[in-house]
């Protein structure tokens, strides 16, 4: 079964360019040249699995595409497609949700590679032994993959429920960024640490009482994160 990947880029070279190599590496490419163009798509196609997004399009941008996505779509998993100029850009799509980002100009490698990593996290491990791991007022379920705080679900995405699943399976010991980014993004991710501190960033807006003085994702400075005390 091959995976299904869309591409949204308005500049019809870059995006042939994107689909023969995406092709080539064995995945199934659905195009679309503007922001309409791509959430009609996803409608119509639920089984993608990737969405690569640009930032800059003729009706819309990248950020808006991926925050309307992510309202009605938690499991596909969404690359956005920066220019080196946009380096706060990053940052933005992260915090609207997405799971990675891939500075222009990249090689087909470096985007095969980002792609194949959020679709192994997206199948998720098959492991069944443990059904649940509690830490009040939190109930991670590992068959559903979801989030529970006060019995209220947290609508993560699989990038957040990865990070929270290995910080809840290592309460109170301080876990290195790189650990963090080998163990959510694989040993292949080729991306800077940043991308945890962003996440992190994002995750605590989502299960703290205070984001600014986080409870449960605490930062050990110079080091890393521990989840709990
Ligand atoms: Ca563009």
């Amino acid at each position: 079964m091959s995976r299904k990947i869309l591409v949204l880029e308005d500049e019809a070279n870059i995006r042939s360019f994107i689909i023969i190599n995406l092709k080539r590496a064995g995945y199934e490419t659905i195009e679309a040249g503007t922001g309409q163009d791509a959430l009609d798509q996803i409608r119509h196609n639920p089984d993608i699995d990737v969405a690569l997004l640009d930032v800059m399009l003729p009706d819309t941008d990248g950020f808006e595409v991926c925050r309307r996505i992510r309202g009605s779509n938690k499991r596909i998993g969404i690359i956005m497609l920066t220019a080196r100029t946009q380096e706060m850009d990053k940052v933005t799509g992260l915090m609207m949700g997405a799971d990675d980002y891939v500075t222009k100009p990249f090689s087909p490698a470096e985007l095969t590679a980002r792609i194949d990593a959020l679709c192994r996290r997206a199948t998720g491990e098959t492991i069944m032994s443990t059904d649940e791991i509690t830490y009040p007022p939190f109930r991670l379920s590992i068959a559903n993959r979801t989030l529970e705080k006060n019995g209220q679900q947290v609508k993560l995405t699989q990038v957040e429920y990865s990070i929270i699943k290995l910080f809840m399976e290592n309460t109170g010991k301080a876990l290195p960024r790189e650990e963090i980014l080998e163990t959510v993004w694989g040993k292949d991710y080729i991306g800077e640490a940043k991308i945890v501190d962003v996440n992190i960033r994002r995750l605590r807006i989502k299960i703290e009482d205070d984001a600014q003085n986080p409870k449960f994702i605490n930062t050990v400075w110079g080091y890393g994160y521990k989840w709990g005390s």
